[in-house]
């Protein structure tokens, strides 16, 4: 279904079910290629709204992006999400990949900025006290993910989501700017914003609370990263300049050196967050489930007890 169709009401679908997604990312080889679809074999059983496939900054994963979301939309045959990020692409590049995309009857788009990718020579790691951007258009590229969502919202055919930040996107000056430029996003075309990974649901609630009082009426997806383990976690966290909180660092202490404990702690934590947020009303869970699917089964079947 259309991500406008699916969220149409910003709340659960009529059954109350809320609508399930599950994000993957491109494998390196085949062979992790063909685990891929075993796990979206399993996980399609939990009748998901969608897959989402990522969208390198790099620009070698791309074309297989795009392979994979055809493969997912017209083999497997469940709905896809393409991410696409405007990282060093011209946009006659990007309108070929939008061309593709409709060609394979994809119409659901996560539209993105992106982050520069690390090895680029004047890659800067980003942080608060630096809050400039390090993004530099590409010269024929679109200058920012507005522009992106306005050209792909010219043809109907495409129904796009955006990003959310609940702590606060780095490289925004404050709350204030930062939800100014996500009503930005979703007044250009995005129909649902799906939030960066959090550990704790304070955050959520907050970031809904200004998104609300900015008058932003797209329902928001939180997404969920169940910890897989202790060093995962953290790199995640500092990758996506997400707050692990004292409690859950106190937790992961124990599992330094422990995946199947630390694991097994990420599905309690997930559970957890998951069932608040579901009571809150949230219209869907969108989880990182960085193509494994033991996790995210774990957390579905304990939110919903046969
Ligand atoms: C659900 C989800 C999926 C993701 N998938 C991918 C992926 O497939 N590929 C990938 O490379 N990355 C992906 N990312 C990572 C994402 O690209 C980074 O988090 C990035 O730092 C910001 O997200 P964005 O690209 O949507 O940027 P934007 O939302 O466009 O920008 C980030 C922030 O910078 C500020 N900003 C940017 N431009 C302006 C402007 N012109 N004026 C004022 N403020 C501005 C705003 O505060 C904004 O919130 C994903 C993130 C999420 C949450």
């Amino acid at each position: 279904m259309r991500l406008d169709q699916l969220y149409k009401s910003g709340k659960p679908d009529q059954t109350g079910k809320p609508d399930i997604s599950f994000e993957l990312f491109p494998p390196k080889t085949p062979e992790a290629v063909e685990k891929l679809f075993e796990t979206v074999g399993r996980l399609k059983r939990f009748q998901p709204a969608f897959f989402s496939m990522t969208y390198g900054a790099g620009g070698t994963t791309r074309d297989l992006t795009l392979d994979l979301c055809d493969r997912l939309k017209n083999k497997s045959g469940v709905e896809t999400t393409c991410h696409l990020n405007i990282i060093g692409q011209s946009k006659q590049d990007l309108l070929e990949n939008l061309k593709r995309l409709k060609a394979m009857g994809v119409y659901n788009l996560l539209a993105l900025r992106g982050d520069p990718p690390k090895d680029q020579p004047d890659f800067k790691p980003a942080s608060r006290l630096e809050p400039a951007s390090r993004f530099k258009p590409h010269p024929d590229g679109f200058h920012s993910s507005v522009e992106l969502i306005e050209e792909a919202r010219k043809d109907p055919w495409f129904s796009i989501a955006v990003t959310g930040f609940p702590e606060v996107h780095f490289e925004a000056k404050d709350r204030a700017s930062d939800i100014a430029y996500l009503k930005r996003k979703v007044s250009a075309g995005g129909c649902v914003i799906i939030t960066q990974l959090f550990f704790d649901n304070a955050y959520f609630f907050e970031f809904m609370g200004h998104v609300k009082k900015a008058g932003i009426t797209a329902p928001v997806v939180p997404g969920i990263l169940p910890i897989l383990s202790v060093s995962q976690v953290r790199r995640f966290a500092d990758l996506c300049k997400a707050t692990i909180p004292p409690a859950v660092a106190k937790e992961l202490v124990k599992y330094e050196n422990d995946d199947e404990g630390a694991a097994k702690y990420g599905i309690e934590l997930s559970t957890r967050m998951c069932g608040e947020l579901l009571r809150s009303g949230v219209p869907g869970l969108h989880f990182y489930c960085l193509n494994r699917s033991v996790s995210a089964e774990k957390v579905l079947k304990n939110l919903r007890p046969a």
